[in-house]
């Protein structure tokens, strides 16, 4: 056979990266599969009703909640790749909200449980929100304190074997439906944040209550709720972790949180591309598809080279934190870079469809809603910013 001297590129080819393993693109096939099949059709429905907890339920059953969790709980006991793969994949659900309160529940309330928990709070919380039994939500927000944790003034007063709850939360994703919180609150205001602990509280104590459910620009999939805490009490038991040190176990659960924020900007860029370029290989204008005017062609490289950039940025940081490094700047980082290419993505693709890009009926307006949220959430690119900063000892 001769050989080939003539090499030529062949931009359809799968490509498969150097990170993920068989089986990792095994999970990623059905996932991508139960998400594009069970979960996006409901995508328009969902917006007015939120997702409903069956959804939940059937993640659970088809193991999708606790793919990293030890098998002893019921999880899969993978590496974190399976996480990165899990949050790719949801962002074919069409619904960030979706996408949100999923996340909430693997990423963020679940990982400090089995980090921290005893075996009874394990059993307790985390092998029912494996299975999709229980929902989690995570209070760290409050009316007065956002950016600022060790600014929040809801307090835990030690009253014998158990201690007593005021205070409020707001913005909490999962909080009008949560079967349990895993919360933040004051157990000794004049130690700044040595004084800090946290709390795993069933959402039916008495003394816990759903003040309000929040309207948002986006996310409407999602419940976003304001919680008010009066006089609950809960067992000293409800503690998690050490007391006194919840600052620095919600500061080690943030960074899992902007993780799979990361994760979520980029594959939802990537939706968000791949659905305009299809429109722009369609939409005519002065008779040709708009995709092949230079000025659009341009807009598509400009995207395409900020989303490589971010995804393979993502996959580095991703690869330190599974083989053991805790590379806070870089997660840092990350974060801030893919939540701002998510947006400017997403700003691409309303211009790029015209009129139709501002109409309900196509998914990048709902998209370029939802995604703004990845500048605010699990920390603003101005903390983002000083954090990254302050790692220079500035
Ligand atoms: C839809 C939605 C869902 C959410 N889900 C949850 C959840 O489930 N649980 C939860 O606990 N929280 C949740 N949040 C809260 C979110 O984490 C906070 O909104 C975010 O951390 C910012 O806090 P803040 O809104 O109080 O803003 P603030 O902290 O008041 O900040 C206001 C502005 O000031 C800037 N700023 C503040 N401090 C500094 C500084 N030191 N230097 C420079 N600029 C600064 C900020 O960057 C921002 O631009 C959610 C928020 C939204 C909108």
């Amino acid at each position: 056979m001769a050989t080939a001297t003539v090499i030529k590129p062949d931009h359809a080819a799968k490509r498969k990266h150097l990170l993920f393993t068989d089986e990792h693109e095994d999970l990623r096939e059905s996932m991508q599969a139960w998400v594009q099949n069970e979960l996006w059709p409901h995508r328009n429905e969902w917006e007015e009703t939120t997702w409903p907890r069956e959804a939940m339920e059937r993640a659970g059953e088809l193991g999708y909640l606790g793919l990293c969790f030890p098998e002893e709980y019921g999880g899969q006991g993978g590496d974190y790749y399976y996480s990165l793969i899990r949050a790719e994949c949801m962002s074919y659900s069409g619904s960030g909200g979706t996408n949100m309160g999923f996340a909430v529940q693997t990423d963020m309330v679940l990982p400090p449980i089995h980090l921290l928990g005893t075996e009874e709070q394990k059993q307790r919380y985390l092998a029912p929100g494996i299975t999709g039994e229980k929902i989690g939500c995570l209070g760290i927000t409050e009316p007065g304190a956002g950016s600022d944790v060790a600014g929040i003034r809801t307090q835990a007063i030690k009253d014998g074997d158990e201690y007593v709850i005021n205070g409020s939360k707001t913005f909490i994703t999962n909080g009008v439906r949560a079967d349990f919180i895993l919360m933040v609150a004051k157990t000794d205001p004049d130690a700044g944040h040595n004084g800090i602990t946290l709390f795993l509280v069933d959402t039916d104590t008495p003394g816990f209550r759903v003040s309000r459910q929040l309207e948002k620009m986006g996310m409407h999939a999602s419940d976003t709720a304001e919680l008010a805490f009066e006089d609950m009490r809960v067992p000293v038991d409800a503690v998690l972790g050490e007391v006194g040190k919840g600052f620095y176990h919600i500061s080690w659960e943030l960074q899992g949180e902007r993780m799979v924020a990361a994760a979520g900007s980029v594959a939802g860029a990537e939706r968000m591309f791949e659905k305009t370029l299809e429109y722009a290989r369609e939409r005519e204008a002065f008779g040709r598809p708009i995709g092949k005017f230079q000025a659009i062609r341009h807009k598509f490289a400009e995207m395409a080279t900020k989303i490589e950039a971010a995804k393979q940025f993502n996959y580095v940081v991703a690869w330190r934190y599974a083989n053991g490094e805790y590379p806070v700047r870089e997660i840092t980082e990350v974060k801030l870079f893919t939540s701002r290419i998510g947006c400017e993505v997403a700003d691409e693709c309303v211009q790029i469809l015209g009129g139709y890009g501002y109409m309900k009926e196509y998914e990048i307006e709902r998209a370029y809603r939802d995604v703004r949220l990845n500048r605010i959430g699990a920390g603003t690119d101005e903390i983002m910013l000083d954090v990254i900063g302050r790692s220079y000892g500035l």
